[in-house]
């Protein structure tokens, strides 16, 4: 039995070399490719995916599981051994239930909508897009069928991204974080304390931002040894190799906190991906557990840490020194309250730290209506723009910053959304944990000591890999399910001090 599990694992390395090799294809393409290159690194990236896809669902998977099935190897889930034949199992399942020809007709309706989508978008006509969304819905809708559900349609594409995830415990948790968040706001808004937003423009030459960048990246504990920082439009962290975790940023001249917290954000993943153990690389114990727990890696360095106090007492003195002209007279309390600044705007990927997860929320609630079909496609813009006025007391003057503003639906990425408040929750969950084991982290982030943190995330989440399914790993390491209340502990006692809130129960 154990040769066959041997033979099952040097496939999975294997195809992970093919995927490798379309990951360095695709990193060079968003970092260093020219235009005129584009179609046929597009050829070269299709040609291997049908190459990978192959390999993943060859009937000789299918044997070797259905061998493994019942072997002591495969008893414990958690176990090594057991981990990769789940995970392989699962991965195998899936792939093989879908009919060849709606994955060719899902890639291929993905490729036009995107392109769809950007023109309505430019045009700000939704009825352009419209008939390409309702086709989407409805492949989905039969991607869903081809795997089986019991409760929701949208189950089994959550579950793609949130392995074991369940749609009524999401919406659950989401809806009490919800009922949390939208008087938070209420009250900050009528808060008669604001930041002074003008600090934050001035002078940031490029190279310098780069430089001090990577200062913090380095600090944090990305190593750079099995890693670099390139630039792209859309900031991403991806990984080529066990030994090369590639991020990629963005800087804007005028400012330096966008392309910073960018820098933080993808270093939050890159630290991930270099914590999972190399050894394993390419099988399901050397993976991230989910886009829910590495979305909470991201932020957990991007907020909880990089827009602390704590964490700007350790470097706006460094940021002052290497920005005199930005930031010379600027004092620290005045920095850290404008990089904090809570304010409904209508585009989620400029948003702050709060209201961030209401816009996450309003596209949950609307892609599990559209997809249940309570809610058509052509009444959808109205649909969003009353849960703008609701959920945040503003109204997007058109659709282009309204419902088109973001790509996920036109690339058929349904179910994604939630995983990023979900890391937003599981990133507080895991944080407070964190801060009762290793005592006030503040203190430690004061003195620029991170090493504590990312060893306490490296033997709590890192190391495993896939072993334990992001409910599983909550309940472990925090000893409770995940839920609203960390996250919102930690925005009252934040914001409430500065925004001078009264203090509730
Ligand atoms: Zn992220």
């Amino acid at each position: 039995m154990h040769s066959t599990y041997e033979e099952l694992c040097s496939h999975a390395r294997e195809t992970a070399i093919l995927s490798s090799v379309q990951a360095v294809l695709e990193w060079d393409e968003r970092t260093k490719l020219p235009a005129a290159g584009g179609e046929y690194r597009a050829e070269q990236v299709t040609q291997l995916a049908g190459l990978i896809h192959e390999k993943q669902t060859s009937s000789q998977v299918g044997e070797w599981l259905e061998m493994l099935a019942t072997s002591p190897l495969a008893a414990d889930p958690h176990s090594e051994t057991g981990a990769v034949i789940g995970h392989l199992r699962r991965d195998y399942e899936k792939k093989t239930k879908l009919p060849q020809s709606l994955v060719e007709e899902l890639a291929h309706t993905a490729v036009m909508g995107q392109r769809l989508w950007a023109e309505a978008r430019k045009e700000d006509d939704f009825s352009r897009f419209q008939p390409l969304l309702e086709k989407t819905l409805d492949l989905k809708r039969q991607e869903a069928a081809a795997v089986g559900f019991t409760d929701s349609v949208y189950d089994p594409l959550l579950d793609d991204y949130e392995p074991g995830a369940k749609t009524a415990d999401v919406a659950q948790v989401l809806s009490e974080l919800r009922n949390a968040l939208v008087p938070l706001v209420e009250e900050i808004k009528g808060s008669d304390r604001k930041p002074n937003m003008k600090i934050l423009t001035g002078d940031y030459p490029v190279a310098l931002q780069e430089d001090f960048g990577k200062q913090v990246a380095e600090a944090m504990g990305f190593g750079f040894q099995a890693g670099r920082l390139d630039v792209s439009d859309h900031p991403f962290c991806t990984t080529l190799g066990p030994h090369d975790v590639c991020l990629a940023t963005r800087y804007h001249e005028e400012t330096l906190v966008g392309g910073l917290f960018s820098t933080i954000h993808e270093a939050g993943h890159g630290i991930y991906e270099q914590g999972l153990p190399a050894e394993k690389f390419g099988l399901p114990t050397g993976e991230a557990v989910s886009l829910g727990i590495h979305e909470s890696q991201s932020r957990m360095w991007e907020n909880l840490v990089g827009r602390s106090r704590a964490f700007w007492e350790q470097f706006y003195p460094v940021a002052q020194a290497t920005f005199p002209a930005g930031f010379g007279d600027v004092s620290l309390d005045d920095f850290y309250f404008a990089i904090n600044n809570v304010q409904p705007s209508l585009i989620r990927t400029e948003s702050d730290e709060i209201t961030y997860n209401l816009h996450i929320l309003i596209r949950f609630e609307l892609e599990i209506d559209l997809l249940e079909a309570t809610l058509a496609v052509s009444d959808l813009p109205e649909a969003w723009n009353e849960k703008y006025r609701t959920y945040l007391g503003i109204e997007p003057p058109d659709d282009r910053d309204g419902v088109l503003q973001d790509v996920h639906w036109s690339a058929g990425l349904f179910g994604y959304f939630p995983t990023y408040s979900l890391g937003n929750l599981y990133a507080a969950q895991f944080f407070e944990k964190a801060c009762q084991e290793l005592g006030d982290l503040n203190d430690l982030f004061r003195k620029g000591q991170f090493e504590p943190l990312r060893e306490w995330l490296r033997s709590n989440i890192h190391q495993h890999g896939q072993k334990y399914t992001p409910s599983e790993l909550a309940q472990k390491i925090t000893g409770k399910p995940l839920s609203h209340t960390a996250l919102i502990r930690h925005l009252r006692g934040k914001f409430g001090a500065l925004y001078n809130l009264p203090e509730t129960t």
